[in-house]
C-alpha cells in the first residue's frame, strides 16, 4: 500500500473550481498531474513505439482489459510479467475495467455527446428484445467477443481477476455505464447496482491483494456514474467515497458513464466537490483540447482518450490553429513542421509536405509521425496546464489557447 500515493501540490484560487497540481506515486514511478495517459488499447499504442511514447512525455499507458481478456488472455501477460513488461514500458500504467466496452460494443453508445442534437429519453437502446451483444443482469453482463461471437461474461470479481493478471498499477471497478439516453428510473436502478458492484470489487480486490502480496501493489479507483443527474452524481461520489469493506477502499476514483458536453465540468464538478481530496481522480475517455480544460479546472487529475492517436491515423493533426487535415493539396509544397511551435520528434524532422505525401501513399510511417505529433501536443497541452496551474495563470492560459484554437477563422 505504501508504494501507491498521492499528494496534493497547488490548487487554483477560485473557490467555484476544485482544479489541482499533485503527483501519484506508483511501483512504477510517479505521474505528475494533470497528465494525459495516452491508450494502448490492446498493449501498444497503435503504429508507436514504447520508447517513443517515453520520448515525448507519455507517464503512463493505459490498457484496455475487455479486449487483453479476449486476445491474447490474461494469463498470458500475468506470465510475461504484467501488462507493462509484457509490452516493454517501463512506467505506470492503468487498465481500465472492461465495463464500458463490454456495454458500449453492443449498443454503440458514445462517451460524449451533445445532448441538444438528440433529446430522446428511452431506454429501448438497452431494451430486451433488441439485438445487441450485450446483455445487463444483477450479477454482471454477458456479452459476445466482437472477434469470434463466442459468449463470456464479467462480473465485479470476474473483471479484478483480469486486471489482477494484467498487473497495471492503477485499476478501475467494475461498472453499469449507461447512455444518456436512459430514463431517470434506469440511472438510479444502474447506480445503485454500480453501487454494489463497487463493494464487490473492493471485496475481490482485497482477496487478490493478499492472495498475490508478492506482485506490486495494484492501486484500485472506483468509478462513478449518474449521467447528468446532480443528485445522483453527488450521491455516488459520497457512496464510493466512503465506502471501507474490511479496511479496503478506493485509492483514487474514476469519473465515468456517458457525459454532456455542455455541461462537463458541471457534471465532474459535482463529483469533486463531494470525493476526499487527497485521493486522485481519473476522466475516463476524455480528450479533446476544451473538455481537457474543463476537467482540469473542475479537479480532474489524469485524463484518457484514443482520440489523438485514432484521428492522427485518419491524416487529422493538432496545430495551435486547431486540427488541419494533412491530406489538404495547401500541404504538398509546405516544408515547415505540422506545428512551428511543436517540440515533437515529428516536427523536429519532417515537414507537412512529407506527412502529406505519405498519407496519400498510404505509406505505414505516415501514421507513426503523425500519432508521435498528436500525442505530444495532448499531452504537452496538459502538461502546460500543471505549469500555469502552479503558477496561478490557469485561466489566462486557458482563455488565450481555446481562443486561438477554436477561432471561427480557422475553420
Ligand atoms: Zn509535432
Amino acid at each position: 500500500m505504501s508504494q501507491f500515493k498521492f499528494k496534493v501540490e497547488n490548487e487554483i484560487a477560485d473557490s467555484n473550481l476544485n482544479g489541482r497540481t499533485g503527483v501519484i506515486t506508483t511501483p512504477h514511478g510517479e505521474i505528475k498531474t494533470p497528465a494525459f495517459i495516452p491508450v494502448g488499447t490492446k498493449a501498444t499504442v497503435k503504429s508507436v513505439l514504447p520508447e517513443s511514447m517515453a520520448d515525448l512525455g507519455a507517464q503512463a499507458l493505459l490498457a484496455n482489459a475487455y479486449h487483453l481478456y479476449l486476445q491474447p488472455g490474461p494469463e498470458i501477460v500475468d506470465e510475461a510479467g504484467g501488462v507493462g513488461k509484457f509490452m516493454n514500458w517501463s512506467g505506470p500504467t492503468f487498465t481500465d475495467s472492461g465495463g464500458f466496452q463490454v456495454l458500449s460494443l453492443g449498443v454503440g453508445f458514445k462517451k460524449v455527446i451533445a445532448m441538444d442534437e438528440d433529446t430522446f429519453r428511452s431506454d429501448e437502446v438497452i431494451a430486451d428484445h433488441k439485438e445487441r451483444l450485450a446483455h445487463v443482469d444483477n450479477d454482471g453482463v454477458t456479452f459476445k467477443s466482437h472477434l469470434d461471437g463466442s459468449m463470456h461474461r464479467f462480473t465485479p470479481e470476474v473483471s479484478m481477476q483480469v486486471q489482477h493478471q494484467l498487473g497495471a498499477d492503477i485499476i478501475f471497478a467494475f461498472d453499469e455505464c449507461t447512455t444518456l439516453h436512459n430514463t431517470r428510473k434506469y440511472q438510479e436502478k444502474s447506480l445503485e447496482r454500480t453501487r454494489l458492484w463497487a463493494k464487490r470489487c473492493l471485496v475481490e480486490h482485497g482477496r487478490l491483494t493478499r492472495e498475490r502480496a508478492s506482485k506490486p501493489y495494484q492501486a484500485l479507483w472506483g468509478v462513478l456514474q449518474g449521467a447528468q443527474y446532480e443528485d445522483l452524481r453527488r450521491k455516488a461520489a459520497k457512496d464510493l467515497g466512503a465506502l471501507d469493506e474490511d479496511g479496503i477502499t478506493f485509492d483514487g476514483f474514476g469519473l465515468g458513464g456517458a457525459l454532456d458536453k455542455a455541461n462537463l465540468g458541471t457534471i465532474v464538478g459535482w463529483m469533486t466537490d463531494e470525493l476526499p481530496r487527497d485521493k486522485p481522480r481519473h476522466l475516463l475517455g476524455i480528450g479533446e483540447p476544451d473538455d481537457l480544460f474543463v476537467g482540469v479546472e473542475n479537479g480532474a487529475d489524469t485524463f484518457d482518450c484514443v482520440a489523438p492517436s485514432r484521428q492522427a491515423r485518419t491524416s487529422a493533426v493538432f496545430t495551435n490553429d486547431g486540427r488541419v487535415n494533412i491530406t489538404n493539396a495547401k500541404f504538398n509544397r509546405d516544408f515547415n513542421p505540422i506545428d512551428e511551435s511543436c517540440d515533437c520528434y515529428t516536427c523536429a524532422n519532417y515537414t507537412a509536405a512529407y506527412l502529406n505525401h505519405l498519407f496519400r501513399s498510404k505509406e505505414m510511417i505516415g501514421s507513426t509521425l503523425a500519432t508521435i505529433h498528436n500525442e505530444r501536443f495532448i499531452v504537452r497541452l496538459v502538461e502546460r496546464m500543471r505549469t500555469e496551474i502552479n503558477n496561478g495563470d490557469f485561466q489566462e492560459f486557458k482563455r488565450d489557447f481555446l481562443g486561438r484554437f477554436y477561432s471561427a477563422s480557422n475553420k
